[in-house]
């Protein structure tokens, strides 16, 4: 209780926060990390399914791990946790979201400000003519003609899910807008990450070193529990955040 009421206390004061969430917060929307056991790795070979290499050389072997992947996140709806991200923005209490996921839950929640980390897979992409396409649409297009994997309307080439696969930098927008708002910011809020894989695992650090408090929200503690985070608030963000908005009403 003492964490979470010095959280409250830090969040009052506080000119511009970032949140980092990873895939802790989208557990319980049903979209399970794929690193876990049985998760999507276990079963499909990054380095054979979900490298650029990989699609490249063959897209529609990659599309048998991919059909799963936007299907998981087609599925998924936003819960209490993205809502409550999405309602500290509108009371002006949070600048951005930082995410890694791909399941585009924050924008559904209603977040305005919102940078993906590691693309969008609720919209696809064209490799050789950069048109893009949204994912439902595209997959209503799918089941009318049968037409599988689907393809550009445009040139005729095979869609990539709008991600950012393994051997893919991350965009250069999302990467340097990541990085300025972890320099700007005065509190970061990490949610359902362990901030271990670069380079997203550097926005905490920049945040602690350019003088931001760090607040992690998790259910179990992490590499940066002690290391980098000022306080830790151990539990499901679905539970968490929506107390943090309530104690910034009350
Ligand atoms: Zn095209």
């Amino acid at each position: 209780l003492y964490d979470f009421d010095h959280a409250i206390e830090i969040l009052r004061t506080a000119k511009h926060v970032v949140a980092l969430t990873g895939a802790g917060i989208s557990v319980d929307s049903g979209v399970p990390d794929f690193r876990s056991p049985g998760g999507l790795w276990e079963r499909f070979d990054p380095m054979e399914y979900a490298h650029i290499q990989a699609f490249r050389a063959n897209p529609t072997k990659v599309w048998a791990m991919l059909r799963e992947l936007t299907g998981v996140v087609k599925g998924a709806a936003p819960n209490a946790g993205h809502f409550a991200l999405a309602e500290l923005e509108a009371m002006g209490r949070l600048n951005s979201v930082i995410t890694q996921n791909i399941d585009g839950l924050h924008e559904r929640a209603g977040s305005k400000a919102v940078i993906s980390f590691h693309g969008n897979g609720m919209k696809f992409v064209c490799l050789f003519c950069d048109a893009r396409y949204d994912a439902l649409e595209v997959e209503q297009r799918v089941e009318a003609s049968g037409e599988f994997p689907p393809k550009c309307t445009r040139c005729n080439h095979i869609l990539k899910p709008d991600v950012v696969l393994f051997g893919e930098a991350i965009p250069g927008d999302a990467a340097a807008g990541a990085h300025n708002e972890a320099e700007a910011c005065d509190v970061m809020l990490v949610v359902g990450t362990s901030a271990t894989v670069f380079p997203a695992s550097g926005l905490p650090i920049t945040a602690r070193r350019t003088g931001s408090k760090v607040i992690e929200v998790n259910r179990m503690s992490t590499p940066m529990t002690d290391q980098v985070a000022h306080v830790s608030l151990r539990g499901s963000s679905t539970e968490i955040l929506p107390a943090l908005v309530a104690g910034l009403r009350g």
